[in-house]
């Protein structure tokens, strides 16, 4: 780092030396300055309230209390042991409580003298008491006490040395009246001016110890910005570079294969939408620009067919295609599907997936070799080396969160240059996070379903509804509808999760006999062909009722299908319930969600259930979704560093995410290079920033 007393050791800081250096650098990875002043309070005490003892009643908060010590006693033995104070306001008395320290506690605590307290109560029969509060002897009359007292995380090492909370705000408030002088600004004066933020060295100092709320307020917002700001110039710039490296295939002419597919073979108009999906495409690819592109669209708003028309152009130019599922059922199906979907255009298209017989598995390689083949579509075996192609130009991942950023990194290197790359997926997230998440790729949204499309109507009912659930889809057989029934499947109870769905089958086979009704049942634990075989049952129609475990959950396609029964639906995540749902209310027929839950379901799972129920809007569902797990959890790209965020908040700090990044794009237009003078601080801090983190792998 270029500014030296940002980069002193923190053993230089008085208060610190060598041993609590070592406790600082290992716990809690402060090792200079800089680290220091970064290490922000999570939160603050309000130090100007003080609390009535009667009045306490909620353990939700923390407070202050101000009171006399009237008593100290010791009981019980052993565990039960405890250190017990009475405090008094002239309201009432509480009981103080240590567990341990009561060594330490014990001697401060004189009786009669005045004491500042606080902590979390914590509900005990029907009165509250603190456990290990904090106290301290009351402030002279004359002496200032800071309103906004920070909290700071620790680690229980470093509060053993006295490095709690306390002891870092020592810390910190020893250096904060060194900074004077030594923060360098980031942003240009113009930009400080337009949006009013706080000076940077300003922010640091309030952030620590502020001293009002609304400077607080303007010292968060000061360091969030720069954050954002500076994430999003990373990425855009990293796009900008990437852009002008990357050289893409070009496919310059629409020719026969999209031509006449288009027009002979394409069974429904497409929507505007998907129009302008596949006109984004086109641009992209027709442009000598590498295309890097991910595709939104909720489940069943036609995102296949838009990955069959990229590949259609790919042929147009010479090129071959890949499409790649997660699942043999999915790969299987869009097998099926996209060759009907090219029949008599002489296009070729292929399978190949894990249970793909040897022999066929040497015709599929040979042909891909001499370019014969013109698509191939698969499931995870289609990453393996010995798949080679004569000349591919586009690769498509579909549902592509299923996929890990390393298994899609090697679709980069099927070619001499890498080919196109598009990613489909049902898991909307809100465009800004996609931004983020997703860095370098550019984005394409359907935002609209086929006509026709009823809305799922989705309901909840108790596990003892069940016969009325039952009548229900006897309803819908006899008027030649289809059903799904399915069970959860999670890794942990594997066992017990295989014992319900076999012992949900064999109640639904006894409700619905032989021969009248057909069952099929699909799980994990069948061999592939077999799924297949009870898959194409159903899609046929001559099963009615499909009992499964989630390996359904992706892209299935049977528009007979009108009522989804999710068993255990607490045990689902939101986005995976809103893939099932997306399994019916593909047909003309009104369909139907029916959400099973016994009657005790935690408050999460409630609220997914009635999130559910509310709506069946994707967007709606995916930011409900994050709100409830957390971004990283979501796309799995806590790896990545991206999200590597100390302040800011992609989804709760939105707005300053957008007004950063627009910021940071208005500012790379104007000058990408960054060579004016006014924007000679963004460059230095870029640069600064880039050197301490330059592993900035390909999130994509
Ligand atoms: P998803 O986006 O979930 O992958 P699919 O590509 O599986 O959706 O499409 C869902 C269904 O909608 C398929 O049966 C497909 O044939 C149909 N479909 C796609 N586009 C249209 C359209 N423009 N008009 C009518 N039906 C369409
Ligand atoms: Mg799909």
């Amino acid at each position: 780092m270029s500014n030296s007393f940002l980069s002193t050791s923190i053993e230089y800081l008085k208060g610190v030396g060598p041993k609590r250096a070592d406790i600082l650098k290992k716990e809690l990875r402060i090792f200079t300055y800089d680290h220091l002043i970064n290490h922000f309070p999570f939160r603050y005490i309000d130090r100007s309230k003080i609390h009535k003892i009667k009045d306490v009643n909620s353990s939700e908060i923390h407070i202050q209390l101000r009171g006399k010590i009237t008593r100290v006693s010791e009981t019980g033995v052993k565990q039960g042991k405890r250190l017990i104070a009475y405090l008094q306001d002239d309201t009432g008395e509480m009981q103080l409580i240590w567990f341990k320290g009561a060594k330490w506690v014990k001697p401060k605590l004189i009786i009669g003298k005045e004491f500042i307290v606080f902590g979390k109560p914590t509900q005990f029969n029907n009165s509250f008491n603190l456990v290990h509060p904090d106290f301290e002897e009351k402030p002279k009359e004359n002496e200032q006490v800071a309103a906004l007292q920070p909290v700071y995380n620790s680690s229980e090492k470093a509060n053993a040395t006295g490095l709690n909370s306390k002891g870092i705000e020592k810390l910190t408030k020893t250096i904060t009246p060194l900074l004077r002088q030594q923060i360098p600004e980031t942003l240009s004066v113009a930009l400080i001016k337009e949006l009013k933020l706080m000076p940077r060295e300003l922010a640091y100092q309030q952030i620590h110890h502020p001293t009002n709320p609304e400077l607080l307020k303007k010292a968060i917002f000061r360091l969030k910005f720069d954050e954002f700001f500076f994430l999003q110039m990373r990425i855009l710039k990293q796009k900008v570079v990437q852009e002008k490296k990357l050289k893409g295939f070009v496919f310059e002419k629409v020719g026969e294969s999209f031509n006449s597919f288009y027009t002979k073979n394409l069974p429904f108009e497409l929507t505007n939408a998907q129009k302008r999906v596949v006109k984004e495409i086109r641009n992209n690819v027709g442009s000598g620009k590498h295309m890097n592109r991910l595709l939104q669209g909720d489940v069943g708003s036609g995102k296949t067919l838009v990955g069959l028309l990229a590949m259609l152009l790919a042929k147009d130019n010479g090129y071959q295609s890949l499409m790649m599922a997660p699942t043999e059922i999915l790969a299987t199906q869009h097998f099926t599907s996209i060759s009907k979907y090219l029949e008599n255009t002489g296009v070729t298209i292929l399978l190949l997936t894990g249970s793909t017989k040897v022999a066929q598995r040497r015709i599929i390689h040979a042909q891909l070799l001499s370019g014969e083949l013109d698509i191939l579509i698969g499931t995870h075996a289609l990453l393996e080396d010995i798949v080679q192609f004569k000349n591919l130009g586009l690769s498509i991942i579909d549902e592509q969160h299923r996929f890990g950023v390393k298994q899609r990194s090697k679709l980069w290197q099927k070619n001499t240059i890498p080919p196109h790359i598009l990613v489909m997926t049902a898991t909307p997230i809100p465009r800004t996070l996609a931004m983020t998440v997703y860095g370098d790729l550019d984005i394409s949204v359907i935002d609209e379903l086929p006509p026709g499309r009823k809305e799922v109507t989705t309901i909840h009912k108790f596990d003892k509804d069940r016969l009325y659930v039952f009548n229900f889809m006897e309803k819908q057989i006899a008027e030649g509808r289809q059903v799904y029934v399915v069970y959860p499947l999670i890794e942990e109870s594997e066992h017990l999760d295989f014992k319900d769905l076999m012992d949900g089958y064999e109640s639904m086979a006894r409700r619905f006999p032989l021969p009248q009704y057909k069952l099929s049942i699909v799980h994990g634990k069948m061999k592939a062909k077999d799924k297949e075989y009870e898959m194409q049952q159903f899609v046929k129609g001559i099963t009615q009722i499909m009992v499964a475990t989630t390996v359904i959950e992706v892209g299935v396609n049977v528009p007979n299908a009108t009522v989804m029964v999710i068993e255990s639906a607490n045990k689902f995540g939101l986005s995976q319930l809103h893939q099932l749902r997306g399994r019916v209310g593909r047909g003309s027929d009104k369909s139907y969600c029916v959400l099973m839950t016994d009657y005790k379901l935690s408050p999460t799972a409630k609220t997914r259930i009635e999130t559910m129920v509310r709506t069946t809007d994707g967007f709606e569902i995916a930011e409900e979704d994050l709100k409830l797990r957390g971004p990283g959890d979501i796309m799995g790209t806590q790896q990545s560093g991206v999200l590597d965020l100390k302040l800011g908040d992609l989804i709760k700090d939105n707005k300053i995410v957008v007004a950063a990044r627009n910021y940071a794009s208005e500012l790379l237009k104007k000058d990408p290079e960054l060579t004016l003078q006014e924007h000679y601080l963004v460059r230095q801090r870029l640069a600064e920033l880039i050197k301490k983190k330059p592993n900035w792998g390909r999130i994509s």
